[in-house]
């Protein structure tokens, strides 16, 4: 089984310690959402291919070895010349909030399935996969014409046996009106098998007054499995009319919840493409996200996220 994840990596600069004049000093990494996701699948054992586009200077480069070195397929990535992939800051606000500032607008990720002949080649690259993965930051980066092509495309995906997995993971700023983001949520979510839905975001797109509200307003679409994540509160599953409350064991010693969601959508996915039912991989889901809220940043490293798992129980199908 192999599942192709559509999005953007961006360069991340994130404080670390300052200096002896207290200017803030800056460790450089890598993230985005479907990166995110695509590294814990990676990591759990399942084929990903990422699929982007970055620039020709050596932080794209950069970005195609780190992915490399993470076991992650980057055959299907286009790289633009002159270009540079987007950058995003951190910065700890005095109330401990971290803050992100975004030089994204003229990243190359924006021209995903914009032009016919990259789209045709990424098409066929993306027919070889089993399962296609994207994120509401996916299409918000992507021009609307070229969202059209993509759900012309994922719909010939599903006739031919392809599922596809969606998380609405809702960014106000990305996008130049709510309603366009509900437009193209709704759209994709008409031609998606699986949902991982946050319910913080569902409630800032949607206006949900909770989960009952947020399950309701979703059940006319035509997935298989809906999945609603409410940080430690009970992971909803909503599958063939049922919907499972299903409890989200403690986690002691969290120091950062940047990309818990991600990361949960990781646990999940592998453990659905490793054959595990849909309540076996919430399971799954919750136990890669406990790994990576343990330690700082999105992207923990390879050897903490190994030996988190020996500490994590661990069921059969993983
Ligand atoms: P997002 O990162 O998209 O905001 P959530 O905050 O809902 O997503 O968290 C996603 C998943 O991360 C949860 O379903 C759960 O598995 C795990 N998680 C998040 N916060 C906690 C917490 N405080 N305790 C235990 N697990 C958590």
């Amino acid at each position: 089984m192999k599942l192709a994840a559509l999005g953007e990596v961006m360069v991340e600069l994130a404080p670390q310690g300052a200096d002896g004049a207290g200017t803030p000093l800056l460790a450089q990494g890598y993230a985005g959402d479907t990166y995110n996701t695509s590294v814990y699948i990676a990591r759990s054992g399942v084929d990903v291919r990422y699929v982007t586009l970055l620039g020709d200077d050596p932080y794209s480069a950069q970005i195609l070895a780190t992915l490399a070195a993470e076991g992650i397929d980057t055959t299907a990535i286009e790289q633009l010349s002159g270009r540079s992939p987007g950058l995003y800051m951190i910065r700890n606000s005095a109330d401990g909030e971290r803050q992100f500032t975004y030089w994204r607008g003229e990243a190359p990720a924006r021209a995903l399935f914009a032009d016919t002949v990259s789209r045709e080649r990424l098409q066929a690259q993306l027919r070889e996969v089993d399962c296609i993965y994207l994120s509401g930051i996916t299409l918000a980066i992507m021009a609307p014409p070229a969202r059209e092509h993509l759900l012309t495309f994922l719909a010939e995906f599903r006739r031919g046996g392809g599922r596809v997995a969606f998380d609405s993971n809702y960014r106000p700023r990305l996008w130049a009106t709510p309603q366009d983001a509900q437009r193209a949520v709704a759209a994709l979510l008409a031609q998606a098998d699986i949902a991982l839905l946050t319910l913080e975001d569902e409630q800032l797109l949607w206006g949900d007054v909770d989960a009952d509200a947020c399950l309701t307003r979703n059940a006319d679409y035509p997935l298989a499995e809906l999945v609603l994540k409410r940080g430690p509160d009970p992971v909803l599953l909503q599958s063939d009319g049922t919907v499972h409350a299903l409890a989200v064991p403690p986690v002691t010693g969290i120091v950062d919840t940047t990309g818990a969601g991600d990361a949960f959508n990781a646990g999940y996915l592998a453990a659905r493409l490793h054959g595990a039912v849909a309540a076996e991989a919430v399971a799954a889901g919750n136990r890669c996200a406990a790994r990576v809220i343990r330690h700082r940043g999105a992207i923990i490293p390879a050897a903490q996220f190994a030996a988190e798992r020996a500490l994590a129980p661990v069921a059969a199908s993983e």
